[in-house]
């Protein structure tokens, strides 16, 4: 009898389990994916380009896993254990051997008087932005000319709110603490990244709260209240403060559960037939609300059930992005951060930290160096320095003698700026798939001369898409230099 597999959920991590599974060919099993939004697996990191309008539905769907049953817009309602079986939203009953639940995340809203309903919905002129159809809303409420609150001075609220005013609307950050990106970037950092939202036209207020909204007679939003006591008139209020991995049904059929279902590092739960992959899964590490980890979850899970079903060992997966370089996705706004900084810079024997502080030219680097390489990095505003410290800590290139030429690129004969098609062969060009220039070089002397039969091949650019001009790059340059025959005498690290 085949082995039936069941997975709950259709977004990032599901599509990619999928994927992963497809390519180990098992022989004798039957999988069928329930996944409750109506609509194709799509690329929700890039929904801020929504707001824009600059991508559709179909510039972001993911490709389909041939071979799956699919079933969209059903949502699994309860999981029967004891039978094996999960019951969807219709009634239809799913037998399985092996559940996968990937149920991602949803967001969180602020338990303040007029902003979610009863049943916990928002209510008129509050929305997130975690589906296609929270884009869709936000885009159709905020049209030119709007003003918008976005609530969270986080990524996702400073790209949204680069994304709405760079298509016209009128945005005002509100965060909690003292600059915006304060999760990642120290407060001289974030200060400049303020002053950079202020160049784009976008007010952020720190050190407040959302304390209620007001409303016109026919129930409306006409201003949103700030702890302070201020009111800002608002059309809509945006709330990006941050996610709850979805848990339910797992805590409903009495799975461990806390702030995240419970998974071993095999993503396995406490129960040996059912694992949890992705945002709602916490392992070992945590939880961690970023798609890389996902990923890696996804091809290790795969890998796992791919040697339990067939009883065979198989080749390790390679294990992927390190998840070390973090880059905000807004237009006009260069921040990027990598590695670790120390506690306590004065500490004796801590990593040696310098930093770079230029508030009018809206420039912040700051470095952290040991045993002669670089350990940590944040980089505001000068996208060429931000390259550069990328490819140093990637490659692990020993820094200087003083490292601090390493703030700022000489403004005098200064050298070309870093270029993917001068990196090593063994640079990562795409950090959410992990693919480095030699696989992308070798799928080029496959064959794949376009930047989208690149992407079919190894991924590249699939993920958060900053790599796409890298990847267009490089592509055109192995295809002026000698077309993909030449291309095969490559060597392929
Ligand atoms: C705007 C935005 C920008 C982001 N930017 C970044 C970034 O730059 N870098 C990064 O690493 N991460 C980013 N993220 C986070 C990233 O998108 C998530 O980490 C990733 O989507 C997690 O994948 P997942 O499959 O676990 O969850 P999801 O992608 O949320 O998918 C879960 C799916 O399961 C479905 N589902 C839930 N319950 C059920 C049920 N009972 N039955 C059937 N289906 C169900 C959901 O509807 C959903 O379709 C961003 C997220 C957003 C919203």
């Amino acid at each position: 009898m085949s082995h039936r597999i069941v997975v709950v959920g259709h977004g990032m991590v599901g599509h990619r389990f999928l994927a992963d599974l497809a390519a180990h060919r098992l022989e004798g099993t039957r999988t069928t994916v329930l996944g409750d939004e109506p609509h194709p697996a799509y690329n929700r990191i890039l929904l801020p380009d929504v707001l824009l309008g600059r991508s559709d539905l179909a510039g972001l769907t993911l490709p389909e896993t041939p071979g799956v049953r699919l079933l969209r817009g059903r949502r699994a309602a309860t999981i029967d254990r004891l039978r094996g079986v999960v019951v969807d939203s219709t009634g239809e009953e799913h037998p399985f051997d092996t559940l996968v639940l990937a149920l991602g995340a949803d967001p969180v809203f602020p338990t303040v008087d007029g902003v979610v309903g009863a049943d916990g919905n928002p209510l008129p002129g509050v929305a997130a932005l975690r589906t296609w159809d929270d884009a869709h809303r936000v885009r159709s409420a905020a049209e030119e000319g709007a003003r918008v609150v976005v609530m969270g001075g986080g990524v996702l609220g400073v790209e949204a709110a680069v994304a709405l005013a760079a298509a016209g609307s009128e945005v005002t950050v509100v965060h909690r603490g003292s600059t915006p990106l304060d999760r990642q970037f120290d407060a001289d950092s974030g200060a400049v990244v303020r002053a950079g939202l202020a160049d784009l036209g976008i007010t952020t207020l720190v050190d407040v709260r959302v304390s209620g909204v007001e409303r016109r007679r026919d129930g409306t939003l006409a201003s949103v209240r700030l702890t302070d006591e201020r009111h800002i008139p608002a059309d809509l209020l945006l709330v990006a403060i941050g996610v709850r991995p979805r848990t339910r049904l797992a805590e409903e059929a009495d799975l461990g559960v806390r702030n995240g279902i419970l998974v071993n590092d095999s993503c396995r739960t406490d129960d040996p037939a059912i694992y949890a992959i992705g945002d709602c899964a916490r392992t070992p590490r945590g939880c961690s609300g970023l798609v890389g980890p996902g990923w890696e979850q996804a091809r290790v899970l795969a890998h796992h059930l791919a040697e339990r079903i067939s009883g065979r060992s198989r080749p390790r997966p390679v294990l992927g992005a390190d998840g070390g370089v973090f880059r905000v996705k807004a237009e006009g706004l260069e921040a990027v951060t990598m590695g670790e900084f120390p506690d306590d810079e004065f500490t004796p024997g801590a990593a040696r930290v310098l930093s770079l502080t230029d508030p009018a030219g809206r420039r912040r680097v700051r470095l952290a160096v040991a045993d002669g390489l670089l350990v940590g990095a944040t980089c505001v505003g000068d996208p060429q320095v931000a390259a550069d410290l990328t490819v140093a800590f990637d490659s692990r290139t020993p820094v200087p003698d003083d490292p601090a030429a390493l703030l700022a690129r000489p403004l005098a004969g200064a050298s070309a700026p870093a270029s993917v098609v001068d990196l090593p062969e063994t640079a990562v060009v795409c950090r959410c798939n992990a693919v480095t220039k030699s696989a992308i070089t070798a799928a080029v002397a496959a064959g794949a001369d376009t930047a989208e039969a690149v992407a079919n091949a190894t991924r590249a650019s699939t993920g958060c898409g900053s790599c796409t001009s890298d990847v267009c790059r490089l592509v055109s340059a192995l295809g002026e230099a000698g077309g993909s025959r030449s291309l095969d005498r490559v060597t392929v690290a």
